[in-house]
Order: C-alpha cells, then structure tokens, then sequence
C-alpha cells in the first residue's frame, strides 16, 4: 500500500460542525452562531481565512469539547462571510484537504487546534475503473432518488480526478452522519471509492425497496378510493331506483333471521359474511340471488328445534297396533328397538331397515313410529340415485347449485330429530358421479353423522339426533358395509285373510275418508273384498287392493253425486252466494274498520301447502320432485308465529296430514245415502277380472312342474315346462332366467344323467335328444337357487312321461346327487303357493324349522313334505312311481308310459 503523504503542520482556530461533514472540494454555506464558533471564524478571517471544520459526535451539544468533535476533519478556507444584525455570520466555505487534529489548545474564547494535513498517495490504474464503475451507480442512484436535483448531481460528478469524485460523491448522499465521517476518515482513494460502492450500491437497494412498497402502497389507496367511491355511486343508483329500501329491509330481516335461528357460531359467522357480501351486491345480480339463497338455506335449516318425544313404550305399542292390523312380532321389535334407542344414545346396527315385497307396509310403518314416538316424518326414495351430490348437494360453484337430499328433507321436517325414511336404499346406484352409498353411510354411521358436511351448505349439521329408518325389497343388491348399519326387519306379505282385515280396518275407512265420503255411505261386502282379492290383485302387500279399494270409491262416490245431484247443486249455489257475500262485506269493512281475517289466512294456508303428499299413498314413488320443489318454494317467512314458536314443539301427526277436509258439497248428501258394493258390483266397477281365480293347472301334465320362487314382488309361483326334442343332448333353457338358474339346469341334467337307470330312463337318451326347459313366466328369483328340484322333476317327467301332479308345489336346490339343499324366503313362498291355490308342497327338509313362521290358517290347508332327496321329490310329485330299467320298460323309449299293470297307484298325502 503506498504510503500516505503528510503535509505540513498547521494550527488553526476549530469550527465545530452540527450533522454535517465538509468533504475536500466542496463548497458549503451555513450560518454560525455560537459565540465560540463565531470567535474562531473571526480569528480566521483576522489570519490565514483558514478554518479546521469537523463534525461534533452529538450535535446536541452546544458548547463541545475537543474530545466530543470527531478527531478528523476537513481543512477549509473561507469564501465569502457576511454579518447578520443578530451577531450571526452566514459563510461560505471551501474544503481544502483532510487532516486530522494532532493536539488542541485552549484559547479563552475559541479552540485552536494543531492539525496535520492528510494527503492521499497517488491512486493505481485500478481507480479509474472503480471511479467509472461508481460514477454509474451514483447516476442510477440519482435517478432514483426523487429529492435530488438530477443535472446539477450529474454535472458535479463529471470529475476526471477519482479522490474529488468519491468526496463529492459522498457529500451529495443522503446518508447518516458517521456513515459521511467514516468516508471522510478514508484517506487513500481506491479504498474510498470500494467503500462508496458499496455505500451506493446499499442506498440504491434501499430506494428500490421503499420505491416499491410506495407503489403499493399508492395502488391499495388508489383501490380503495374506487371502491369506496363505487359503493357510494351504487348506493346513490339504488336509491334512485327505490331499491334501497326493499333491500335494507331484507338483508336486515335475514340478519334478524340468522340471530333467531340459533345456529353454531361458525355458521353464523358465515351467514354474517355471506350477508356482508349481499348488501353491497346490486339486488337484482344473479350473485346476489345466489348468495340471498344461501343464507335462506342457512336460517332455514333446522339448527335446534326439536319436537317433544314420546317416550312411553305403552302408548308407542298402542299406536302402531292402531295403524297397522298384524305384524305382531315385527311391532313387537320395532317397541324393543324402542326401548334399546332409549337406553343407549348410539349403538351400532341402530338403523331399522324393513325388507319386504312392495305394499306389505314398510313406509306406512315408519309413519307410524313417527306418530308413536312424537317426531315428524320425513321421506326420500333413493330409488335411482346415482350421484353422490344427491345425497350431499352441490359445491356452490356450481350454477344453480343446491343442498342435497338429506339436507332438503331435513329443511322440510323443520326439526333435528324426525323420523326420516329412506325407502329403496336397494336400489340406488353407483356410477362415474360419485358413490351416493358411501355418502349415504356417513348419514347412518353414529359416528360421524353428528358433523355432517353438505357441499352446498358447506357447515357441519348434527344429524345425531335423527331415527333414520331403510325400507328395501331385496337385501343382497345393498352394500354389505351399508347392511351391517342396519338392523333387518322382513315383512313377508298377507294371507288372503290377514288382507280382508287390513282392508276392513284401515284401507277402506282411508280410502272412503279420501273421497270425501262418510264412513257409512260406502259398503264392501266381504264377497266383494274376497273377489277383488282373487281376482283383481296377485301380490303380497295390499298396495294394488289398496289402489282398487281406491277405484272402488270413486266409482260409488261418482254414483253418489250422480244420485243427489239436484241436493249437490244446490249447495253448491248456496256457497257461491255466501262467498260473494263475505267478499261484498270485507269491501265494506276494508272502507272504514279494519278487519283480520284477511291477515288470517295466507298464514294459515301456508302449512297446508307443503304437503303434497296426498298422491304418495297411492303413488309412493313418483312425486319426489314435487316433494323437493315445496320444500324449497316454501321457505319459512319470517312472521309473527315464528318468533314465538318455542325450541321444543309437538310434531304434526303424520297420518292426519294428508288427509284431505270435506267441502261442504260433500254435506249436501244425505247421511244415510248409501252405496253398497256387493262381489257383483266388483265387477261392474273394476271390470273384467285381471287374474284368474286358481292358478293351479286344470289336469296333471307331462313335463310341466310348479316351483316356488322368491322375487322382489314376494311369492311367486313358477311354472317351469320340458321337452324334448331330437337332438344330441343339448340342454337349452329360455324364458326370463337369472344365471342361477342355469346352473340349477345343468346340475338337474348331471343328476339325471347319472341315475338314469334309476330313475327308468335309457340311459343314451342323450344321444337321441334334446331338452328344451322353459320358464313361461319367469320372473328372476332374487334368493339364489332355488329352483333346481323342479327343474329336475319337470325334465325326468319328460324323459319317462309321467306327468306331474297338479296340486303340487315344489322349492329346493339340488345337488349332483340328488339331495335337496334348503332354500330362502320360505313363509313367501308358502302364501304365494296358498294364495294360488296348490295344497301340497315340497320343501327342503333344512328350512322345517322356518315352519314357525307361517300363519296356521295357512299351514293348516297345505300339506307340506320336507325332503332330504330328489328322489323322494319324485315319488311326491309324478304321478305314478317310476320304474328302473332292467326290470320292465328297459326297453322303452323315453316319454313312452310303462305298462299300466306295472304301475303303481298314486300317492295321496
Ligand atoms: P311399502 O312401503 O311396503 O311398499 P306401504 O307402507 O306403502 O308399503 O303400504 C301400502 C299401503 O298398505 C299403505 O296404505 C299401508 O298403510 C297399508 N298397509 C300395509 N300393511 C298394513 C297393515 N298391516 N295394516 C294396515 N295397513 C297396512
């Protein structure tokens, strides 16, 4: 490092400097005051015009010391001074050189001080390149910098001699006062000019940042002054379209709303939100009708209210006996699952689920566990369902986007704690949208169902405190991990009897109240019940007698009004006036009193009119959509009734609300009119009989057996026919059958086959024919195999020509070996062998112990066989006995009847 050079010593009187540092080569003005600067300037101006100038340490301090005056300072001469009438003297100063302050002396008025030059050694090649390179960051730095006046900073750094550009440099930057003193306290250039740099450099950064965030800062206010200022135009334009008060009014009733409606604090601070968001949408936006529906969504589900329940196991007992004629052990369970719910909050497998043919009373008595344990009753048929957004609703991003099923009907019940029926879960399905199955678990499962999260509702909702109740014809088409939620219940169907009753006690009276009849204008005798029984219907519920019970009414209350027409007209004149009447006196009262009636109604009406449930009794599946759309359309309105309905309320009863009141019409015909309906009228009313009354066949037939199915509908029976046909052995079997079937076909060929000798057939008879079975009326049967023994005993008929008895019915599965495997849905298959008529059945000897289960009215005009063995299926069913080759016929054709004095009588049981 070349040695700096030292000038000579000099002693010179010392300005103190207050926050600024002269650098050699400026020229710098300030005024001096202080009595001790104002004597050094003197002495200065009496001698060399030379002053040491160097910053105080803290220029606070008024009268400093030597040692509160940094050590290194700036040598300068005196330009210009100039006395001001107050004592004060402005200055002009020059800085010279630096130097630094050897030793000080006390004068009396003013410090002078010894100090010795600081000269620079010559600067290197390097510096000119720093100086370049620093020259352009200080342009940069000044074009940043909006305080400094650009030209004139621009010119003064225009400096061939590197030393003067770094301290010119350093004077013009606005900077700290040490960081000033620490480049003056730099004497050699180059490391001036590296510190500089960096100073610049630094500052530079500086100025970018407090740039940027200026920018911001100015675009946020520049924002929110439109905004504001778009708010207040909005507002003026609402005013002038007279909206403002429209508005106001709703969002601040949705406020009151959402405070009345009790809902969890996080929901409602969403609410609150949303509403913020509302009140500064124009009114008629579609947003804002998205958003107002969204907060009608919020306070109009129920958050907290709920009704009072029943808890008296007695009464409940009494109630469902009321309502439904039969079922005692299923009522029986349905009052224990009763008394368990009561017991334990939540318990697995809580949910009932009623399995049953359609019309055997599965919804009907979910109702009816409504009424007994004192909650509303909802209803939603997931019949169909496939998406997942029906059960859990659409995220509000969609257009047009609503709450779920669940939530809907939650809405509609207007409680936390109904009786909500999901009838058909069986038949829900799942596909690319979603598996509605699993959402619909999360609704059933205790353990999750207390924060159930709809998608449009987008807040967790306590479905805890619902009883939710399943209705399924079948069980196997549900989700083995929905089924074990569930608690099945099966309702297997009526007996002939058991629905006489049930229409005697409650189809008939439903019905005649419906058409609007007295109970005692409308007689059905029980010939006439009997007939539409046998002959009108074929099922194992009552839904189609209840249907026909229906056509029956209408029929006799179409009869009626045709009878006493003159009475009806005149009645119906009779209420036109009194109408015109009250319309005339409400004009007149509007004029001067104020009446209520007018009030009165609309509020009353309200209730009635989300009903629309008069069709589900006779039409269970079909008005959903009606169903969903009240639900929506009738949101509640925020009157007087609801500010006072307390948390805790009484539920309607389910079975009175869709009865329909009687007009006065209906009075005007006479009490005692009656019309009496009678097994003839039956037929002048329903027309010609859809059903045959016996089904059985007329004589014994070769090659045509009865089975016994179990299909959706209950039990059926299923005439299953063979022949044969020249060929080489080939089994075809047709009609509508399920892949069990044919393999029940296949089985009862291999049996046949393999004891074909035994049985008295030849036993190439495969090489000589084809078997065509066929299924005329097949339905699917729905609990597996079941037909094998009848398939078997239609074809080994056919194979020998011994026809089959035609009172007999048969069920069973079969094996290689012909034994008989047990089967399902017994008790439906019996009432459907009953139902048509066939006395004798055969049944697998496993399922004797489900022989509890039937009605002994019926069990006692059947006679049932339980079996182990197809050959004992034969020896019941054929006619006469067969016979095994090798003893007469071995020579016979197959089909061609043994001799008849081989033959055996035939059994008679
Ligand atoms: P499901 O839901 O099983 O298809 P529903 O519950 O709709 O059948 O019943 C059809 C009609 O039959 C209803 O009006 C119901 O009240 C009536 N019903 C069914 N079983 C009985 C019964 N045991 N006692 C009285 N009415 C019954």
């Amino acid at each position: 490092m070349p040695k700096q050079s030292v000038g000579e010593y000099q002693t010179l009187p010392l300005l103190p400097l207050r926050d600024v540092v002269i650098f050699p080569g400026m020229m710098m003005p300030f005024v001096v005051g202080r009595p001790r600067s104002v004597a050094a300037l003197e002495r200065a101006m009496e001698s060399s015009k030379r002053l040491f100038l160097a910053a105080q340490r803290d220029a606070e301090v008024d009268d400093p010391e030597a040692n509160q005056v940094y050590g290194l300072g700036t040598i300068a001469i005196i330009v210009q001074s100039l006395k001001q009438p107050n004592g004060n003297i402005r200055v002009l100063v020059e800085g010279v050189e630096r130097a630094r302050a050897i030793e000080y002396t006390e004068e009396e008025t003013f410090h002078e001080v010894v100090v010795k030059p600081l000269v620079p050694a010559e600067p290197s090649a390097a510096t000119q390149v720093k100086a370049k390179k620093l020259t352009k960051l200080f342009e940069k730095y000044v074009k940043l910098s909006a305080n400094l006046p650009q030209e004139a900073m621009l010119a003064a750094v225009k400096k061939e001699n590197p030393g003067r550009l770094a301290d010119t440099i350093a004077a013009h930057l606005t900077v700290e006062l040490d960081v000033k003193q620490s480049l003056l306290e730099i004497v050699e250039i180059e490391e001036r000019l590296d510190k500089l740099t960096e100073v610049v450099s630094f500052e530079i950064e500086k100025l970018r940042v407090d740039k940027k965030i200026q920018t911001q800062v100015k675009k946020q206010m520049e924002q929110a002054q439109k905004e504001y200022y778009l708010n207040e135009k909005m507002k003026a334009i609402q005013r002038e379209l007279g909206g403002k008060e429209g508005k106001g009014s709703e969002v601040d009733q949705l406020r009151a709303r959402i405070a009345k409606s009790r809902m969890p604090a996080q929901v409602q601070e969403k609410a609150e939100q949303e509403l913020e968001r509302l009140e500064a949408m124009p009114p008629m936006s579609a947003e804002a009708t998205v958003s107002r529906n969204y907060v009608e969504w919020l306070v109009s589900v129920p958050w907290f209210r709920r009704t009072r329940e029943n808890t008296d196991l007695r009464r409940a007992a009494e109630i469902l006996d009321e309502d439904h004629f039969g079922l005692e052990k299923i009522k029986e369970r349905i009052v224990e699952f009763l008394a368990v719910r009561q017991l334990v909050d939540t318990m697995k497998g809580s949910i009932l689920c009623f399995v049953g043919a359609p019309g055997v009373g599965k919804s009907s008595l979910g109702r009816s566990i409504a009424r007994a344990t004192g909650r509303e009753f909802v209803r939603l048929s997931l019949g169909g369902v496939r998406d997942e957004a029906e059960i859990r609703g659409h995220r509000r991003t969609y257009i047009g986007a609503f709450p779920g099923q669940i939530m809907q009907r939650m809405k509609q019940a207007g409680v936390v704690n109904p009786v909500f029926l999901l009838d058909e879960v069986d038949k829900m399905s799942a596909d690319f949208r979603g598996d509605p199955s699993s959402a619909l678990m999360e609704v059933l499962d205790p353990e999750q169902n207390n924060a159930f999260v709809d998608h449009y509702l987008d807040a967790e909702f306590d479905l805890s405190h619902v009883m939710f109740i399943t209705t399924a014809n079948v069980l196997h088409t549900i989700p083995g991990p929905l089924q074990d939620r569930m608690e099945v219940i099966r309702l297997s169907g009526y007996t002939q009897r058991e629905k006489v009753e049930i229409a005697k006690r409650h189809l008939i009276s439903k019905q005649v109240a419906y058409h609007g009849l007295n109970p005692d204008q409308l007689l059905i005798h029980d010939t006439a019940l009997d007939k539409t029984i046998e002959e009108y219907t074929r099922e194992a519920g009552v839904r189609t007698l209840e249907r026909e019970i229906a056509r029956l009414c209408r029929k006799g209350a179409r009869d009626l009004v045709e009878k006493y027409s003159e009475e009806v007209a005149l009645a119906a004149q009779r209420v036109a006036e009194e109408e015109t009447g009250r319309s005339i006196g409400a004009a007149e009262k509007g004029n001067g009193s104020v009446g209520p009636e007018p009030v009165a109604e609309p509020v009353d009406a309200a209730p009635e009119g989300d009903e629309g449930e008069n069709g589900e009794i006779l039409e269970p599946a079909g008005d959903q959509l009606l169903d969903d759309g009240a639900a929506f359309d009738d949101a509640p309105v925020v009157d007087a009734e609801e500010e006072d309905l307390p948390a805790i309320i009484d539920a309607k009863d389910p079975m009175e609300r869709v009865m329909p009141k009687r007009t006065p019409l209906a009075e005007a015909i006479p009490a005692d009119a009656k019309i009496v309906i009678d097994a003839d009228q039956v037929e002048e009313y329903l027309g010609i009989p859809r059903f045959k009354k016996k089904q059985k066949e007329e004589k014994a037939e070769v090659g045509l057996a009865a089975g016994l199915a179990w299909t959706e509908r209950g039990g059926e029976i299923l005439a299953i026919e063979a022949t044969l046909m020249p060929g080489k052995g080939k089994l075809s079997l047709t009609g509508k059958l399920g892949e069990t079937m044919q393999e029940s076909g296949q089985a009862a060929l291999s049996y046949i086959r393999s004891r074909a000798a035994e049985l008295g057939i030849d036993d190439e008879f495969h090489e000589n024919y084809d078997i065509h079975v066929h299924v005329p009326e097949g339905a699917i049967p729905k609990d597996g195999p079941s037909a094998g023994i009848t398939l078997a005993t239609a074809m080994v008929s056919a194979l020998t020509g011994v026809p089959v008895r035609n009172d007999i019915a048969m069920t069973g599965e079969i094996t290689l070996r012909g034994k008989v495997l047990p089967i399902g849905g017994l008790k439906e298959k019996v009432l459907a062998a009953h139902r048509a008529d066939l006395t004798l059945l055969v049944l697998p000897m496993e399922n004797e112990k489900d022989l509890k289960d039937i009605p002994e009215e019926v069990s006692d005009e059947l006679t049932m066989n339980f079996v182990e063995t197809m050959d004992e299926v034969l020896r019941l069913a054929l006619v006469t006995p067969l016979t095994p080759l090798g003893s007469k016929g071995k020579d016979l054709p197959p089909g061609q009847k043994p001799d008849e004095d081989s033959a055996q009588p035939p059994l008679t049981h």
